[in-house]
């Protein structure tokens, strides 16, 4: 495929895509969750604990906030060993590799000397993890520090008015539950700035810091479990593809032209379609917006999509047959619908269902046989038809935008749950985080796959924790931060680069 069809193709899967981010980056709420029955890992099928292993070792890989650390893992079973297949958003070679050696041999040393998990045992586990993750957790901590500062001060003045202060600190179980408390929305309508949701966040950060120990803890449990995979294994990266720019904005990169490629020809919806978008656009901005979303960003292959297509290309085997791909973060909208449309059948990752722009599929290389550019071009196709059938649901419901939620989820043991209304869960922030401007006619990439029957369509083809441990807990984390407010403040959203 030469490089202009290329180009267009891409060209085409973004319009539609950059307006749905521009109507909302969250696509809804986090879909699957962590496994509930972390707590006991003794009682889980070996189909799980496989998946909980990989998965939090993954977690355990990602060591910096920001994105560029994501990594995935896929478990390769070869007739000789097992291979642990490591992805990461920038190259994997020098630091995680070395590091995840590390830690399997220490699990292995570990779980083969005791016969059951011990206290002594996973501390020495979550010290090497956090070691491994002092970027991350001094990032945590500056974003930690002045939210609590806000919620003592808040609790103090409470205290002052009402003679009622009960300061969620000590972090402990309980202590949690009274933040969940905290964190739940008011009946009357609050902004952004509101304390609940500074206490939501302050419970977040908490949750993901104490995760580095429940993570040592899991990894321990399903070590002594899973001693096969340990007795031989290698681990091997693979290279990261290069960051590469975004397809332009050009003369028919507008609202009004967008909208008509997004619908079939001749449409007698599109006057209905247009007028909702005008609607919108008077009151969000969205022409403003969907262009300032154009404007130079730079794409990427996202970890996951790098490894889910190093096993189908390369057929290689997963062990026991399960395509389970691990990642140290849920995947983004477009990860989720690659994973759902591709041919290879990998199992559906949980999903944070937010939008990167900085997405990318994967690229193809020069000598790519022609089964493999139809494959990509089928993948974008129907995932293109879910991005538009989404767009143009919301611009005729005139829905505003979903609410913002991290990426990450708390994590919280469930002991430290509380049943929480399902208006207060989640923590709001951006209420409308970006924009649009105009439509177009449908855009197809050659596919057999019907989008719209008759729609104007531009064929591509081929051309076309507990409280106990608090104490000891806090000295570890406090080891690894030396600095109390020294450090940068990133204000990257997990897991992608901002527009
Ligand atoms: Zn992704």
């Amino acid at each position: 495929m030469d490089q202009q069809t290329r180009g267009r193709q891409l060209s085409r899967f973004y319009e539609p895509l950059v307006l749905l981010h521009t109507l909302g980056s969250t696509r809804g709420e986090h879909t699957c969750a962590e496994l509930s029955t972390r707590e006991n890992v003794s009682q889980l099928p070996l189909k799980d604990l496989r998946r909980m292993f990989l998965s939090e070792l993954a977690y355990t890989c990602d060591y910096d906030k920001g994105g560029d650390t994501v990594t995935a893992i896929g478990l390769n079973s070869t007739p000789q060993n097992y291979v642990f297949w490591v992805a990461s958003n920038s190259c994997p070679r020098r630091k995680i590799v070395p590091f995840l050696e590390s830690l399997l041999t220490n699990l292995r040393d570990i779980s083969i000397t005791a016969t059951l998990v011990t206290l002594e045992g996973v501390n020495d586990i979550a010290a090497q993890c956090i070691r491994f993750a002092t970027p991350r957790i001094k990032k945590y901590r500056s974003h930690l520090s002045p939210l609590l500062r806000k919620c003592h001060a808040y609790l103090a003045q409470t205290e002052r008015e009402d003679g009622k202060f009960s300061c969620p600190v000590p972090l402990c179980s309980d202590s949690m539950r009274k933040l969940a408390r905290l964190s739940i929305e008011p009946n009357y309508k609050s902004n952004e700035d509101a304390i609940h949701n500074t206490f939501g966040l302050v419970r977040h950060y908490i949750g993901r810091l104490g995760h580095h120990f429940r993570a040592a803890k899991a990894l321990l449990s399903c070590a002594s479990r899973l001693p096969e995979l340990l007795h031989d294994f290698e681990v091997r990266s693979i290279p990261t593809p290069p960051k590469s720019a975004s397809p332009p904005a050009d003369g028919k990169t507008r609202l009004e032209s967008i909208m008509v490629r997004m619908l079939p020809a001749n449409s007698p919806d599109l006057n209905r379609y247009q007028q909702a978008l005008a609607e919108m656009d008077d009151k969000y901005q969205l022409s403003r917006r969907f262009l300032d979303n154009y404007t130079d960003f730079s794409t990427r292959v996202h970890a996951e999509i790098q490894v889910l297509e190093q096993f189908h290309v390369g057929k290689l085997s997963f062990a026991a047959g399960d395509r389970y791909i691990a990642c140290s973060k849920p995947a983004c909208f477009c990860c989720l619908l690659y994973f759902r449309h591709h041919p290879g059948h990998f199992v559906e990752p949980a999903s944070h269902r937010k939008i990167y722009l900085n997405w990318r599929p994967p690229d193809l290389d020069a000598e790519c046989d022609i089964i493999s550019q139809n494959r990509q071009r089928d993948v974008l196709n129907s995932m293109t038809c879910d991005i538009r059938k989404e767009a143009l649901q919301q611009i005729e419901e005139k829905i505003p935008p979903q609410a913002w939620h991290p990426d990450s989820l708390t994590g919280v043991t469930e002991e430290a749950k509380t049943p929480l209304p399902t208006v207060g869960g989640s923590v709001v922030f951006d209420a409308f985080p970006v924009e649009i401007e105009e439509p177009t006619t449908i855009t197809d990439f050659g596919s057999t796959l019907p989008l719209f029957d008759g729609a104007d369509m531009v064929n591509f083809s081929i051309e076309s924790s507990d409280s106990d441990h608090c104490d000891k807990q806090a000295r570890l984390l406090k080891n690894s931060q030396p600095d109390p407010y020294d450090f940068e403040d990133d204000s990257d959203e997990e897991g992608g680069v901002l527009l």
